[in-house]
């Protein structure tokens, strides 16, 4: 399928020396009023122009008086993310941004619009440190850790976009005017950046900033155990995906390099520790790449490992990416992967697979335009 053409334009202003307010905290934002000599509602007012109506600057802040709007603007800026380039599937049910940062990273995030859902799936770091054989992140290495703001601006950018029917092209499916559905699932491993995860996270779900249930978000993992035991105790309802992708620890070793770490019987214990403690499905993701790891004998063998688990598990037909010797596993061996599955009690389905002439797989996009600055 042909690809619609990348349209690149700007979210935010080069903005090197100014703090973006999205990497404050209320308590700070509420500082900074005080120090400006303002009452607090305003800090208040500002916090909404923000997360409930996405602002992308204080010009739009019609209720604050233009002095302090303009003090405001002198000094910070709402928004990390300074440009963007869009690129927009046939259908036009997919697309994916590739952001760039302030310090010139660049990260992405795929939109996929559903008859009911909106889902959007974001990324934690630029780049990834985790090596996953399959993976176009994994290729780069890891760059940095995204700040919380930079996070939290991936679902305010598109609220602010599905919001304004203005906004950009038009998508085929009826418009819809919000954010329904977060997955961690773009570039980064969000458990190797806990603290500004967690605190987006924060912000995402307080009710009094963006409110989205903690229910609709999805934070998949590689396996770090001792973050997963942390989740546990985190007391949201935010769902746990686990990256698999091999029942056993030869074959996840070479898939999934910190498996040596965090081998498949310690992982799957603590994700038993943390279904016990959170009465929480579980969600295992599983590429399936042809003639490695999509054998009937896998099948089954990963069947019988998770059968006693509150657990479900996503088949994934892998996403093909370039140098690399993995493809994806045939229709016919997936569906007789899933129905072992099945048969032996175990939950499965296949994930539908989204914006594959986009890039729309984890790190290709902003692969591709790596490439095409080296050429
Ligand atoms: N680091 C986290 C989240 C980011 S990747 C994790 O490992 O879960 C999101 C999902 O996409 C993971 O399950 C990852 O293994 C999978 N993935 C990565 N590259 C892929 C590819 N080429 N095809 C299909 N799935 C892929």
């Amino acid at each position: 399928m042909e690809r619609m053409a990348e349209i690149t334009f700007d979210v935010g202003t080069e903005q090197k020396e100014k703090t973006a307010l999205l990497d404050l905290s209320w308590e700070e934002v509420t500082q900074i009023v005080a120090g400006l000599g303002e009452p607090t509602y305003r800090a208040r007012q500002i916090w909404e122009w923000v997360y409930k109506h996405f602002a992308a600057s204080f010009d739009e802040m019609a209720n604050l008086p233009r002095v302090l709007r303009e003090k405001l603007d002198e000094r910070w800026v709402i928004s990390p993310l300074a440009s963007a380039t869009r690129i927009l599937s046939q259908d036009g049910d997919t697309q994916k941004v590739l952001f760039r940062l302030a310090d010139g990273q660049t990260v992405e995030t795929v939109l996929m619009l559903y008859d009911k859902r909106r889902t959007l799936c974001i990324s934690s770091q630029a780049g990834c440190a985790m090596g996953c054989t399959f993976c176009a992140t994994a290729q780069g290495g890891l760059a940095r850790n995204l700040t919380a703001g930079e996070i939290v601006a991936q679902v305010l950018y598109f609220a602010r976009y599905l919001a304004n029917s203005e906004a950009g092209p038009q998508m085929n499916v009826e418009r819809p005017t919000s954010v329904t559905n977060v997955v961690l699932m773009g570039m980064g491993e969000p458990m190797h950046n806990y603290r500004n995860v967690w605190s987006a996270l924060r912000r995402l779900t307080d009710a009094d900033a963006f409110g989205l249930g903690a229910r609709h978000i999805t934070l998949s993992t590689v396996g770090l155990i001792p973050m997963i035991d942390r989740m546990a105790d985190e007391g949201v309802q935010i769902a746990l995906a686990v990256s698999l992708h091999a029942p056993n620890d030869a074959l996840r070793s070479s898939l999934v390099p910190i498996n040596s770490r965090y081998p498949v019987a310690d992982l799957l214990a603590a994700v038993q520790r943390y279904i016990d403690k959170t009465h929480r499905r579980v969600t295992f993701e599983y590429a399936l790449m042809q003639g490695i790891n999509d054998s009937p004998a896998l099948a089954a063998e990963l069947a019988d490992k998770l059968s006693p688990l509150l657990c479900h598990v996503n088949v994934i037909p892998l996403n093909p990416i370039p140098d690399s010797p993995f493809q994806p596993t045939s229709d016919v061996d997936t569906a007789r992967f899933v129905e072992i599955l099945r048969s032996r009690g175990v939950a499965a389905t296949v994930r539908l697979r989204r914006g594959i002439e986009i890039n729309a797989g984890c790190g290709q996009l902003r692969r591709a335009v790596q490439r095409r600055g080296a050429e």
